[in-house]
């Protein structure tokens, strides 16, 4: 077991109780998930609105435990960033994404492109683009097919956040901000960070055909995103009054289970590239 610090404590401290899983046992599960092949990547679609086209995915990591069963990421990617593991998890996620990419390209799909979260302490490690590159080398992949998702939260330490993102703009890869307008909400990094696309977080698209709040937010985030020059997808969406709406503010792209929830590749193959 590696630096059992005092984070550890205090994680195990203030979130054990009756209602929570025995996090010190998930955690020695969590240590062996990579080399029990117990992660799978499954993939969501990210619908163009316009054109109904699908060229990129969102990348969602998933754990199958023999003890735990279906352990859901809000769970364990927690875990996994308190003790350190979401780095040689975080990096595993890179390698199978790439993995799949170059799989899709021999069998033809040149043009897609997948987005991998990050979490904050990911994003903080020196080697990150390092990491990035070797992945792409080793699988023969243009940068420009990997997107990098990352929460305002990582870019509270605006200093490291810009350096590390413009290595990351550097390699080629896109950059994205995760659940945008959730989390540091200074609207001034988005002026010096190299940022490609926002994402409009789930919790302001829930309501946008009944509340006129979460349709202003939605629509000025719509704006904002455009007269920057970047790109905007809505996450979350689940009805066709939503839908609607994003076409009607011209919202470019949209995700959510309306149009399919993550699934595994196979059936990214069989519904999307070859339906
Ligand atoms: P996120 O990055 O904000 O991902 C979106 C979450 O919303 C996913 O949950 C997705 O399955 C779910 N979702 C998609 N469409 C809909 C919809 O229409 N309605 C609703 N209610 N939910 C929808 P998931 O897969 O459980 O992941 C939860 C969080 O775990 C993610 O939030 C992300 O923060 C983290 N996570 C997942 N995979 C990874 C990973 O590979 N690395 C890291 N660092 N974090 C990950
Ligand atoms: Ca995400
Ligand atoms: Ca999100
Ligand atoms: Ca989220």
């Amino acid at each position: 077991v590696k630096e059992k610090g005092k984070g550890h404590f205090r994680f195990y401290r203030s979130d054990m109780n009756e209602a929570f899983p025995n996090y010190i046992l998930m955690e020695s599960h969590l240590r062996k998930a990579i080399d029990m092949n117990e992660f799978v990547m499954h993939y969501q679609p990210q619908v163009h609105l316009k054109t109904g086209k699908i060229k990129t995915f969102e990348a969602l990591l998933r754990w199958q435990n023999r003890k735990f069963g279906n352990v859901p990421p809000g769970q364990f990617i927690p875990l996994a960033e308190e003790t350190g593991l979401i780095i040689p998890i975080g990096e595993w996620v890179i390698h199978s994404v790439c993995q799949q990419l170059a799989n899709w390209r021999e069998k033809g799909h040149q043009d897609i492109r997948i987005a991998v979260n990050i979490s904050p302490k990911q994003f903080l490690q020196s080697n990150l683009p390092e990491v990035i590159q070797q992945a792409l080398i080793e699988n023969q992949l243009p940068a420009s097919s990997l997107e990098i998702e990352i929460t305002e939260g990582a870019m509270e330490d605006t200093r490291a956040a810009l350096s590390m993102l413009q290595r990351l703009k550097e390699l080629g890869v896109i950059i994205s901000v995760d659940d945008f307008g959730t989390g540091y909400s200074s609207l001034n990094y988005l002026k010096s960070f190299p940022i490609d696309i926002l994402k409009i977080d789930q919790s302001f698209v829930r309501e946008i055909q009944i509340n006129e709040k979460d349709a202003a937010i939605t629509k000025t985030i719509i704006h904002l995103a455009h007269n920057l020059g970047m790109e905007v997808i809505a996450e979350g969406v689940e009805e066709k009054d939503q839908v609607q709406f994003l076409v009607s503010v011209e919202c470019q792209k949209a995700q959510g289970y309306y149009f399919s929830r993550p699934v595994t590749a196979e059936e990214i193959e069989q519904k999307v590239l070859y339906a």
